[in-house]
């Protein structure tokens, strides 16, 4: 056994759980460190509470006066929970997040210092931050970007640093960041959802977006990991025969947490209490060694922010139990990957759900116009709800049969669909009151009780509805909830407006009434979008094909599927949103393709590295070992040596072989890889994508192969059993 492998194991089976010790109860620790209304209220004077509410709830600017007084506050509030420094917390474009830790104190004349914080550190900073990725942005247009203050996500402290949420845009005023085209989004669905809204009450002047993720990870134990150059460099391995115990028994679901694990867990409850999010459910995922964590729902950007801030937390605490967290979608073959499935609804600042159904048949015909059109958006824009789900890493997990398919689908349930199936017989134009009463009390009369029953969910579904949400599933586990959030809302938002035009339309010019102009239109909506609709099994064979002759679209790579992102409907659509311009969709897509290159590029290396460097050179040291014995054996045996060496003999032939397939698949690999890398953008990656990736599948086999032939003694890398089965 490689001395690695062997101190790595010896390490991973001496640990302890580390205990955690929890002083106080939970509901005492939620938000103690972040700077939230309540502690707003302490801090801030009346006009500053009410001017930063008032940006929180309806946008408005914060008066230069106000934000200094406003930081002012925050700096107190934050040393009174023992803070040093303060961060602008940002989400640039590579997915993860980004600070800059300032001190709170300035030299003034060369001596040390007073604290000094205010409106001009709160409001704006600017970040030597040129080597972000920004697609282009910054080279075309001055070189320089800045952050700006956020007040819809609370500032929070971790580590002794007060955290102030921001967007982070370039001079010329392309958003940088994830984050801006995100409350751009926000702001475009607020707009449309409150006018169809106001159809069935005017009073409402509000609708948030709401969003719960789910998000699903592997924990390893930190030794194990660094013991393969593959976990560490990539995420995930590239070589492994799976364990002859995966997760067939299905004994790892809901089970017990496993105690190191668990320790982990409350852990990061405890600074996730802190930090005001409000995890809420933990359990063992179906693989072994995987988990879920997930909150209760809240206002879309700010549970964004909450799932980059808990994947940075989750790392640092995971060192702190010895274990790697493992956010890929992938990270072994033949046991499930992880996913972060996206629950999204709509809803009123009292809380009413508008998925939800209500009281009342008007109530009921706002849930069904919300519900229908949102399957409608996701109709008109599959493929660009396709691309926003796109990575490098979410390709090995699409379409794995564990996973939804590449293809987008709604799913709704029989009894959904029989009240849409309904509907669609409405009569054109006017109805008769009988029609009315029917509507009312047979058709969307029945749906509060058909939700309450909504139970067969299809778990092979991309997008299914759930009883009072829609559950976006092909979302990676890496992903952040950024990029299909802010395509969702802006697709939903897009239909809403044309709903709206088209309800007033009937009304203004057919002289119909309200409720018959939305009947009117919900039926033609329910018609036009119904080849989305899909309620069988979409890991099947069939589905494709029938999905194909829907004319639905099936992009199963991630250069395929990004070509939506620069669409020219896609261009238009974000432009009639305000949610981002040509320049930054462009840039958006150029950094999408680059990533995805570099991925596969660093996969292909690495792979190259630890099939040469560690596979081969230890195969032919055991095939040396069989052939001094074979070696031996023939000088006691002369010529008998041929029977009693045969299995030595044959394995000799074998490992040659595949020490020759090795080397010749990997010297033709790098050989793609070279013509690959004189391209760039697209090519580049297609030709990752088609020409240099294939050979990994091939390159494995061989290597995995050896694996089962191999002296376990001698195997150099970290063993499957050993990754997933060490407690
Ligand atoms: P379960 O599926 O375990 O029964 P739920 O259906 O209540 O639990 O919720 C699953 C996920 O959906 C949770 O992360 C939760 O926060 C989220 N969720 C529930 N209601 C909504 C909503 N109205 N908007 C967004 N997310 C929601
Ligand atoms: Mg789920």
């Amino acid at each position: 056994m490689s001395i690695i492998r062997f101190n790595a194991l010896q390490e991973a089976l001496k640990r302890k759980p580390v205990v955690v010790h929890q002083t106080e109860k939970r509901s005492t620790l939620f938000g103690q460190n972040v700077f939230n209304k309540h502690a707003m209220q302490q801090y801030l004077t009346r006009t500053a509470f009410e001017s930063v509410m008032n940006a929180i709830e309806h946008g408005t600017r914060i008066d230069r006066k106000i934000a200094d007084q406003v930081a002012v506050s925050m700096k107190d509030w934050a040393l009174s929970k023992g803070a040093t420094h303060y961060t602008h917390w940002f989400q640039p474009l590579t997915g993860a997040t980004a600070e800059k830790h300032d001190a709170f104190f300035e030299s003034i004349n060369g001596s040390l210092a007073m604290e000094k914080f205010d409106g001009e550190q709160l409001v704006q900073q600017e970040p030597d931050a040129s080597s972000f990725p920004s697609g282009g942005i910054r080279n075309t247009f001055e070189a320089r970007g800045f952050t700006a203050w956020d007040p819809t996500s609370p500032a929070f402290i971790y580590e002794r640093t007060l955290c102030i949420p921001t967007i982070f845009v370039a001079y010329t005023g392309e958003a940088l960041d994830n984050k801006t085209p995100l409350l751009k989004a926000l702001q475009a669905i607020d707009t449309h959802a409150t006018a169809v809204c106001k159809y069935f009450d005017k009073n409402i002047s509000k609708v948030n977006a709401t969003l719960g993720w789910e998000q699903e990870f592997f924990l390893i134990d930190d030794a194990l990991a660094v013991s393969r150059p593959d976990i560490q460099l990539t995420g995930r391995t590239l070589l492994g025969h799976s364990s002859a115990k995966g997760q067939q028994l299905d004994d790892h679901y809901f089970g017990i947490i496993p105690a190191r694990a668990m320790s982990f867990m409350q852990e990061l409850e405890e600074e996730c209490m802190l930090l005001g999010i409000p995890v809420k459910t933990r359990h063992n995922e179906v693989a072994p060694n995987q988990f879920e964590v997930a909150p209760i729902f809240e206002e879309v950007n700010l549970a964004v922010d909450h799932n980059s801030l808990l994947m940075d937390v989750m790392h640092k605490v995971a060192k702190r139990h010895s274990f790697k967290v493992l956010f890929h979608e992938k990270p072994f073959t033949s046991i499930n990957g992880s996913a972060k499935h996206n629950n999204w609804s709509l809803s009123l600042d009292n809380g009413t759900n508008l998925l939800s159904p209500g009281k009342t048949p008007m109530k009921n015909l706002q849930f069904l116009t919300f519900f229908v059109n949102t399957i409608k958006a996701v109709y008109e824009n599959e493929e660009l709800l396709r691309a926003s789900i796109v990575s490098a890493s979410n390709d090995y997990r699409l379409g794995a049969n564990e996973a939804p398919p590449a293809i987008i689908s709604v799913f709704i349930g029989s009894q959904l669909s029989e009240v849409l199936d309904e509907l669609e017989n409405v009569t054109k134009g006017k109805l008769s009151p009988k029609e009315k009463t029917d509507l009312k009390l047979n058709i969307i009369g029945k749906i509060p009780e058909i939700l309450l029953d909504n139970t067969d969910i299809n778990r092979t579904s991309p997008f299914a509805f759930t009883g009072n949400k829609f559950e976006f599933r092909a979302v990676g586990s890496s992903a952040n909830c950024a990029g299909p959030m802010t395509v969702l809302n802006t697709i939903v938002a897009k239909q809403l407006k044309e709903f709206k035009v088209d309800v007033d339309t009937l009304i203004d010019t057919n002289n119909l009434k309200k409720d018959e102009a939305v009947f009117n239109v919900l039926r033609e909506y329910i018609k036009a979008s119904k080849d989305i609709r899909f309620d069988g099994d979409g890991y099947t064979e069939a589905w494709e094909k029938e999905a194909k002759k829907r004319g639905l679209s099936n992009n199963k790579t991630a250069p395929e599927a990004l070509k939506a992102l620069v669409s020219k409907k896609a261009i238009a659509l974000y432009k009639e949103m305000g949610v981002m311009n040509k320049i930054e969709i462009e840039a958006r897509y150029e950094i999408k393709l680059e990533e995805y290159t570099k991925r596969l590029q660093i996969e292909s290396r690495v792979l190259g590295d630890i099939s040469r460097n560690h596979v081969v050179p230890t195969a032919i040291i055991y095939q040396n070992t069989l052939l001094e014995n074979t070696k031996n054996l023939k000088e006691i045996f002369g010529g008998e040596y041929k029977n009693i060496a045969k299995e030595q003999i044959e394995l000799i032939m074998i490992i040659s072989n595949h020490i020759t397939e090795i080397n010749s698949l990997v010297i033709k690999m790098e050989a793609q890889r070279a013509k690959a890398n004189k391209h760039s953008g697209l090519k580049s990656a297609e030709e990752y994508c088609s020409k240099v990736k294939p050979f990994f599948e091939q390159i494995r086999y061989h290597c995995d192969t050896l694996e089962t032939m191999v002296d376990d003694n001698l195997w150099p890398l970290t063993k499957y059993r050993e990754l997933l089965f060490t407690k």
